[in-house]
């Protein structure tokens, strides 16, 4: 199997979930927002050998090159760019980077015979929909370049999917990730100001940031403050695993999160609670772009793939703490 991206925070899971079902994982990374240490991590916590490429998903030669040395008999395409404000800021990269890199994989993939893909997409591509966010919605525009590439992707695959029948896709559709593997090896070490609500919590939590700055608490919601569907990493790669095995011919489209929609507060409460830490938090403006509720109907998943969520809020802060605590940056 290969995977795209699989030194970055999903990707690294997901090779850890697909070697614990007995599948061999080839990593392809350009490295632009992860490290080659995690791969090493991977290698300890398996004890498995992983050929690593570290190559740009959009150079077409070596990726077959990939392809040449390697039995592949499918892929993982989760490399890409995600931070939604620098693809406001820089659209010409997030279209370039996140539609060139899937193109050219699904060239190869068309030369090379390999007939399974999973792609990574986003809930973000519901938009405002009413929730829960069922799969057969229409999509909506979201109002950011990094979500229209979602959106182009899947629109992408399932063109070339229609016209190349022993082309399989599995489009899985991402809810709010967190947490980390339950060693506190690997998790979700962002470059930077974290953009994402669980890092920065972790980072108030070990004195790094001050307070937590939540973004609005006059959402029509329970307590006024954002509802989000957060999924434990781990669920999510053991969802990637399910997909690529169950894959039958054709498009397939399913959400991966748990069902559950939780708050700002909430989430906050859960992590002070699970942790013992307190994390001290403001009241501020809303953030441009955010939508007050987005949580999955998560029963095609279920009846299709057989596969549900397991882990619980609590296990997610507990596993997202245990890994800060272990990350050694100043
Ligand atoms: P990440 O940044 O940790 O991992 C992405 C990896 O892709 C990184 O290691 C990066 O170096 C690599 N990469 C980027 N462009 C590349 C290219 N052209 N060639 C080779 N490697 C490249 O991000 P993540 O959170 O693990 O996300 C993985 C995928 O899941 C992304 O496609 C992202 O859009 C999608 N996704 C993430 C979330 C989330 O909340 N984390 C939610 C929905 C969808
Ligand atoms: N959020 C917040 N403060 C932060 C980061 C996020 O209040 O510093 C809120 C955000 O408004 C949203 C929720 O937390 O309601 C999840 O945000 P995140 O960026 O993690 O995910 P996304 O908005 O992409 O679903």
């Amino acid at each position: 199997m290969l995977v795209t991206g699989g030194a970055g925070y999903i990707g690294s899971h997901t090779c850890i979930a697909l070697i614990e079902n007995g599948h061999s994982v080839v990593v392809a990374d350009n490295l632009s927002n992860s490290n080659k240490d995690s791969i090493e991590k991977i290698k300890h916590l398996t004890s498995k050998e992983i050929p690593f490429y570290k190559i740009d998903v959009s150079d077409q030669q070596a990726l077959e090159n990939i392809f040449a040395n390697h039995h592949i008999d499918g892929i993982i395409h989760l490399a890409g760019m995600k931070a939604v404000g620098e693809s406001v800021e820089k659209p010409a990269l997030y279209y370039t980077n996140n539609l060139v890199s899937t193109i050219m994989l699904v060239n190869a993939c068309l030369k090379f015979n390999i007939k399974r893909f999973v792609f990574s997409s986003s809930a973000t591509v519901y938009g405002e929909n009413k929730v829960p966010f069922v799969e057969t919605m229409d999509l909506l525009p979201p109002a950011n370049p990094y979500g229209e590439t979602k959106i182009m992707c899947e629109r992408i695959l399932t063109d070339i999917a229609k016209v190349n029948p022993a082309f399989s896709v599995s489009i899985l559709r991402y809810f709010n990730p967190i947490g980390a593997h339950e060693s506190g090896l690997i998790g979700e070490a962002p470059n930077g100001t974290p953009n994402n609500l669980m890092p920065y919590v972790t980072q108030v939590g070990r004195g790094k940031r001050q307070y937590l700055s939540i973004f609005g608490n006059d959402y029509l919601t329970v307590d006024g403050t954002g509802v989000r569907d957060y999924i434990h990493v781990m669920d999510l790669a053991e969802g990637h695993a399910a997909a690529i095995e169950h894959l039958t011919k054709g498009v397939h489209v399913y959400n991966l999160g748990t069902g559950q929609g939780t708050t700002v507060l909430q989430l906050v409460k859960a992590f002070e609670a699970a942790n013992r830490v307190t994390i001290p938090y403001k009241i501020v403006d809303r953030r441009q772009g955010d939508i007050a509720s987005c949580y999955a109907d998560t029963s095609k998943a279920q009846r299709e793939l057989g596969w549900t969520a397991k882990r619980d809020l609590l296990s997610m802060c507990r596993d997202a703490w245990r890994f800060e605590q272990n990350f050694q940056e100043a």
